[in-house]
């Protein structure tokens, strides 16, 4: 491999966060693989230029199934593995919660392969159970169900035990468990042999997460029952006389949850409340651990909340460790562990591939040389000197001193003191002696943090077509990190210090936090444009919570999509879905094409009435409109 591809896999710390599911070819372009090991890959670039060919232009979304099949498989092996390794006499299954990407395709991968374990779904909502109820499942496999539940949704969760499903309740409030037992009775009373759902408890921890989520656990947190609840749970079921229904203890602390300390505290707090609900006689089976494992977005392998200090295999060990010994200490069988895993399971499988629409200047380049005249204001002379005497060693003093005269120069305009060329003419200069200062700055090997601003103040603002509110909405919410790298170019040295400006009308929607191994950056090293020639971005591990929690902001739909199957003669493109055309945005907020076009019609045939647009101008205009409803949402990328 090239020096300079080797340099720019560390710029973009590709093999940190890219779990060896990404690379770089000979043609400077990424690659995707099956597999860490997997000597077939499909190249980025060419599945774009194939899928042009089919008239899809970006943005468009590219899922790779079998990535989501390798982290089933990474984690049922280190579960599998740390089983063996500490004699633990339960088994493991996961449950997918759907929450985190209900699409079908997604759903459906996930079962074909998690079915060969016994991988089930957890479902939160009416409508996530109504799906799983009509997905085929493994016998042995759960449907586990939390959320807060009303009587029709316990009455779906009776329709699919009697379906043969292996449901679970989860009791979040007293209230559900009242409508369980009240449909158990009705139920069996009519029929004495029909199969009933089984009945979980979620236990309020007084053990808290790490990162972003942390308010989901500990003694606060939403969901949960306390103590006392849980006992009152048991003393109910023993009056109905159905403590035989109650199968499963849950607790979830949270999600991307960064610190694995916290999660073996966790643990050990669930695992000795299981065992002393096993010591009452009841027969419960599984413990529920919840989601949470972190993906670590930034591979900087930390607590810091885009990070996770663990991998599966040293998650797998401490949780089946810290519940062996607890069981074996109060002297009870080893639970079936389920776990209910979304983001490490389908974060790596969906990126996001779009072009460089255009630069944004800040520094205005090629503009005439600045002289400095006799009359000129003093402010301006200053900065002028500033420019020219600006040097390594004095660069910080000088840098300060230029913040101070253009404050200075604004004040003096604003009092009517200078005229508008000098003012020109002094910001120029400013923007002059900051490039110098960064260049000095960056010679350095400590860069203090008020260059890391001016940094970004200098960057070049690239104009990504995409809505960051659609496409990677936690990044505008809770700042989290997506590795953001080109498709191409990989084998020439990156020049520019770039932010990412989406095409949403909204100041927010910005992408100027990178991923870093030992911080975050404020700038992302990208190429320069060449004009005529497209450039291309992928923002990575999008498979978790983006798709779904993406909004419409701007009328911004979602994207193309495309499904793609690595193979020995690189990608295959198995599936495209064209992506919504304004008419498919419109219909979200309640416009409908039909009356759109009437309307439209009306106010042309006016004009033409009135004698202002000809018959003929007017039916083309009514014809343009028309045919635009079902143009993509974004923007068509330059030159095409
Ligand atoms: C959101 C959620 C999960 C999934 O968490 P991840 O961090 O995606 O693994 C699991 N269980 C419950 C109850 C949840 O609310």
């Amino acid at each position: 491999m090239s020096a300079v591809i080797e340099q720019t896999i560390e710029t973009y710390g590709i093999d940190n966060w890219g779990a060896g599911y990404f690379g770089v070819n000979r043609k400077g372009n990424l690659i995707v693989r099956a597999s860490e090991n997997d000597n077939n890959s499909a190249d980025v670039r060419e599945i774009i230029e194939d899928l042009k060919k089919r008239g899809i232009s970006p943005p468009v979304l590219l899922r790779f199934p079998q990535l989501l099949v390798g982290q089933i498989r990474k984690l049922q092996t280190a579960f599998r593995k740390s089983i063996k390794e500490f004699e633990y006499n339960g088994s493991h299954m996961c449950v997918f919660p759907m929450k985190v990407n209900q699409n079908r395709a997604v759903i459906e991968e996930y079962l074909r392969e998690g079915t060969r374990y016994h991988f089930g779904l957890e479902a939160g909502s009416k409508a996530e159970l109504y799906a799983g109820l009509a997905m085929e499942q493994s016998g042995e496999s759960l449907l586990v169900l939390n959320g807060f539940k009303d009587k029709e949704f316990i009455e779906l969760a009776f329709t699919g035990a009697q379906a043969g499903k292996n449901v679970v309740i989860v009791i979040e409030k007293l209230s559900e468990l009242e409508h369980t037992l009240k449909i158990a009775e009705q139920l069996t009373a009519e029929k004495s042999q029909a199969k009933l759902p089984m009945i979980g408890v979620r236990v309020k921890l007084y053990s808290k997460g790490s990162g972003k989520w942390e308010k989901s656990g500990g003694e606060a947190a939403k969901f949960g029952l306390t103590t006392t609840e849980i006992l009152e749970v048991i003393r109910r079921l023993q009056e109905a006389g159905r403590t035989d229904m109650l199968k499963l203890l849950h607790f979830h602390i949270g999600s991307q949850l960064t610190d694995i300390k916290r999660i073996k505290n966790a643990m050990k707090e669930a695992a000795r409340t299981y065992a002393k609900i096993v010591k009452m006689q009841i027969p419960i089976q599984f413990l529920d651990v919840g989601g949470g494992m972190a993906v670590d977005y930034d591979g900087s392998r930390t607590s810091f909340e885009s990070s996770a200090n663990y991998n599966a295999r040293e998650f797998a060990n401490d949780v089946i460790y810290v519940i062996k010994t607890v069981c074996d200490d109060e002297n009870v069988p080893h639970p079936t562990i389920i776990q209910e895993s979304g983001r490490y399971l389908s974060a790596y499988h969906a990126m996001l591939v779009t072009n460089v629409q255009d630069e944004i200047e800040t520094v205005v380049e090629d503009i005439a040389p600045i002289t400095i005249e006799i009359d000129d204001p003093q402010v301006v002379k200053e900065l002028y000197d500033l420019r020219e005497t600006i040097n390594v060693k004095n660069h910080r003093e000088y840098y300060h001193d230029a913040l101070e005269h253009r404050e200075e120069l604004f004040t003096m305009f604003n009092l009517g003191l200078i005229t508008l060329e000098d003012k020109g003419k002094g910001e120029v200069l400013f923007w002059d002696v900051c490039e110098k200062a960064d260049e000095y700055a960056q010679q350095k090997k400590y860069v203090s943090e008020e260059f890391d601003e001016l940094r970004r103040l200098l960057s070049t603002k690239y104009l990504a077509n995409f809505s960051v509110f659609r496409s990677m909405p936690d990044n505008w919410a809770l700042e989290q990190l997506f590795p953001i790298i080109p498709i191409h170019r990989l084998n020439k040295k990156p020049t520019e210090y770039a932010t990412l400006c989406d095409i949403t009308c909204d100041s927010d929607g910005i992408v100027e936090k990178f991923v870093d191994l030992h911080d975050v950056k404020p700038v992302l090293e990208l190429h320069k444009l060449i004009a005529g020639e497209p450039y291309y971005l992928a923002m990575l591990l999008v498979g978790a919570y983006q798709e779904v929690m993406g909004n419409n902001h701007n009328l911004f739909g979602v994207p193309h999509e495309a499904h793609i199957h690595i193979g020995e003669d690189g990608h295959i493109i198995k599936k495209v879905i064209q992506g919504a055309t304004l008419g498919d945005s419109l219909a979200t907020v309640r416009f409908d094409a039909t009356q759109l076009h009437d309307q439209f019609r009306k106010i042309v045939q006016q004009r033409i009435k009135d004698g202002d647009l000809s018959s003929k101008d007017g039916h083309q205009l009514i014809e343009f409109y028309e045919n635009q409803i079902d143009a993509y949402t974004y923007l068509s990328p330059n030159g095409s």
